[in-house]
């Protein structure tokens, strides 16, 4: 196999996943002309079967006494150097094609952060948005209830990602507890008291902000004074802007399924807890933020758009954080023409492919997501370590070790983007660094 045509043939409908395999592909030509083993190996057919899938029915009961049956589904995509690793997804638009093209993403993300990960995901077609806390609780128990006997601390340790925040993780930990009759470090993502690692909320958004500060020093630049857009309004988004903020960024936009923020002031620390307790707290919707800054202004989505206002502002800096495929290529035309020369990507895939075309070939700072936003499985990572260990490292060790990492990653993308003759194409430095560490650790376990 050489061509994505051989995915797209066995499985038809899945585009997000044919969109993420396509653009490994191509990236990792080049490896594959040099080592001709790789076709022996029959390496690429076994790198896009997922060694499981499992799915299965969660049925719960609503505070109306109505019973609801979702999907629940984990994908334990690949073990070759540890335990499958991989958050939990719960939106309405969860199906195979996205969760699988989230666990290959995983792969090569976790390779990249040099600690012992697998990759996998999983989730379900569940909203949380506007069910209540028990309603929540009750489904969460219901999917544990399947999926525990599936995952285990050296076996696969499931994660949050949109939808599962520390309000979830406590629920499908609490199930997982009663159902296996032990206490172990079988999800990440844990609240301090019971077992969790400081700065894994804040990991991701920190990360993907160390990522572009060690980008921009490439150009001799730092983060200071410039102007950046972010989207999403959840865990990445809001330690996205935190971090922006300590190092003296100007932040500007955010953003919901709802619609989008513009603050010309700049969002600051205020701001910001503001926005913290209208989403994590209050469970609100953007548009609430003009209470607090009237002079800001809200933008509803429009469902006939073919482009987001939100890339459409003067800018230096543009960090997506929301989900797949936000950025088209109308957006990246947008977002350069701007005067944006940084894109560091918090999300899974935000940008599409043509959209990725045209930041390369514009020359800008492009960090793609399994590279930037690494920071949130690689604290996911030192808390399976330090529940392992039983302790809890302080909050300055953890994030000294996360900057570290991050560091390395940059550098690791970057050499070997130069070793294959396309310097400063972070992609595929990651690409192809991801991959080779993977598919030689398969080699040397033999045909599994
Ligand atoms: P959250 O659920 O905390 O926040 C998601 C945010 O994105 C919300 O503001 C949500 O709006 C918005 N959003 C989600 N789906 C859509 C959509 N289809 N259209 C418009 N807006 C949308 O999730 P996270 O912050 O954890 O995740 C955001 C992204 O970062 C995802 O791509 C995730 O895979 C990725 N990521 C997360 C990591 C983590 O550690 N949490 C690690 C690495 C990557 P609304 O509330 O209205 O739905």
């Amino acid at each position: 196999m050489s061509s994505i045509q051989f995915v797209i043939d066995r499985d038809p409908y899945e585009r997000e996943f044919h969109q993420a395999v396509s653009e490994v592909l191509e990236s990792i030509q080049p490896v594959l002309e040099k080592n001709i083993h790789y076709r022996r190996e029959a390496i690429l057919e076994r790198l896009v079967e997922p060694e499981r899938v499992f799915i299965f029915r969660v049925p719960w009961v609503d505070d109306q006494g109505q019973v609801r049956v979702n999907r629940g589904f984990r994908i334990q995509m690949n073990s070759a150097i540890g335990p499958y690793k991989g958050g939990l997804r719960f939106h309405p638009s969860v199906n195979l094609s996205i969760l699988k093209f989230l666990a290959f993403e995983q792969v090569f993300k976790n390779a990249l952060t040099s600690l012992p990960m697998g990759g996998g995901k999983g989730g379900a077609d569940f909203d949380p948005k506007g069910k209540s806390d028990n309603e929540v609780m009750r489904f969460c128990q219901s999917f544990m209830t399947e999926l525990f006997r599936h995952i285990g601390p050296d076996t696969d340790v499931p994660a949050g990602d949109i939808g599962v925040g520390a309000r979830e993780i406590g629920y499908l930990f609490g199930m997982y507890k009663r159902l296996a009759r032990e206490f172990t470090g079988v999800l990440t993502g844990k609240s301090l008291n019971w077992g969790g690692s400081l700065i894994r909320p804040e990991a991701t958004g920190y990360g993907n902000v160390y990522f572009a500060a060690e980008m921009l020093a490439t150009r001799g630049e730092t983060l200071e004074g410039k102007t950046c857009l972010i989207s999403g309004a959840g865990n990445v988004a809001q330690f996205t802007l935190e971090k922006l903020i300590d190092l003296g960024a100007r932040p500007v936009t955010f953003s919901d399924s709802s619609g989008y923020i513009y603050d010309p002031a700049g969002i600051d620390r205020p701001k910001l807890d503001y926005l913290k307790r209208l989403k994590n707290v209050q469970r609100g919707r953007v548009s609430q933020y003009v209470e607090f800054c009237p002079d800001a202004v809200f933008t509803p989505v429009d469902p006939a758009r073919e482009y987001n206002p939100l890339w459409d502002h003067k800018a230096e800096c543009a960090f997506p954080g929301a989900t797949q495929n936000e950025i088209n290529d109308q957006d990246a035309r947008h977002l350069v023409n701007n005067g944006v020369y940084l894109v560091s990507e918090g999300a899974n895939m935000p940008t599409t492919p043509d959209g990725i075309n045209i930041f390369i070939d514009r020359g800008i700072l492009y960090g793609p997501s399994k590279a930037a936003n690494a920071g949130g499985v690689t604290v996911s990572g030192l808390e399976m370590s330090q529940n392992s260990m039983r302790l809890n490292w302080p909050r300055e060790e953890v994030d000294k070790r996360l900057k570290g990492i991050m560091k390395d990653i940059h550098r690791m993308c970057r050499e070997t983007a130069e070793r294959y003759g396309v310097p400063g194409n972070y992609m595929t430095g990651a690409n192809i660094a991801g991959f080779v560490k993977v598919v030689d650790s398969m080699i040397d376990q033999g045909v599994v």
